[in-house]
């Protein structure tokens, strides 16, 4: 016998253990270009760049 689990989870057991998995908050960390704190592998919202890549341009609001 490999290393499994003995038994199934149950529904209620899965749920249950799920049901905390939207607490947690997003790495937060500093946008290597502007400086401004964003979630970690995520493109900066601030500045639109993702390792040292521009992948959308900020456009400035204009009236
Ligand atoms: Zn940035």
């Amino acid at each position: 016998m490999g290393p499994l689990p003995k038994r199934k989870l149950s529904r209620r057991r899965k749920r249950n253990r799920r049901a905390h998995d939207a607490l947690s908050v997003k790495h937060l960390v500093r946008c290597d270009n502007c400086n401004a704190y964003k979630p970690a592998h995520e493109v900066c919202p601030e500045c639109g760049v993702y390792k040292g890549e521009v992948v959308f341009e900020i456009e400035e609001a204009t009236d």
